[in-house]
């Protein structure tokens, strides 16, 4: 929990003239960091969008998944995110986006966040899920990864590489591991 990143209800901000503004510098609950989260969050009621700006840095310890050796990583994000305030996602019929006057541009439906109404929006959540977003599902310490530790073989490292490349179904997660060692 970072301290002064309150929930402010929905209503609060519509009927408030100027952006809240969150400052942010502590240590989130569910996702830890080496140093503490910083940056700012901005929240502005836009007619029927909700935007949110965040500026947030953080250096996270990460297990790299092939050497096992830990390593420090810069996480952090510069985005600017609308968010539709409504109850529910409309009805996919494209001629009910249309009426809604200030989308200024259309968006498939699954890559809108719609918030409620009458619900609050969390700072806190936000910079959590958007950190997540940032965290590779495989961590690679890097260009100079000395390998896996337990399958140094010449031998056995031919099979990780033939195995890859053969298999065309592959999980695309492991694309960046993929890419490595290609
Ligand atoms: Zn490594």
């Amino acid at each position: 929990m970072i301290a002064g990143l309150d929930p402010i209800p929905i209503q609060e901000l519509r009927i408030s003239s100027c952006p809240k503004v969150w400052l942010v510098d502590g240590y989130l609950d569910d996702l830890q960091s080496l140093t503490p989260i910083r940056g700012e969050v901005t929240a502005e009621h836009q007619g029927d969008m909700l935007s949110v700006k965040g500026d947030i840095e953080t250096v996270v310890n990460l297990s790299c998944d092939r050497c096992l050796n830990s390593f420090n990583q810069q996480l952090g994000f510069t985005e600017q995110e609308l968010i539709w305030i409504r109850e529910t996602y409309p009805n996919p019929n494209p001629k009910g986006i249309t009426s809604f006057k200030e989308l200024r541009f259309t968006l498939p439906d699954s890559m809108v966040e719609i918030i409620d109404p009458s619900k609050e929006f969390d700072p806190e959540r936000w910079i959590f899920e958007h950190l997540n977003l940032r965290l590779e599902p495989i961590n690679l310490c890097g260009s100079n990864c000395p390998g896996p530790t337990n399958l140094s073989s010449p031998k056995a490292n031919q099979n990780i590489k033939h195995t890859s490349h053969s298999s065309e179904n592959f999980d695309p997660r492991w694309s960046t591991l993929k890419k490595l060692i290609a």
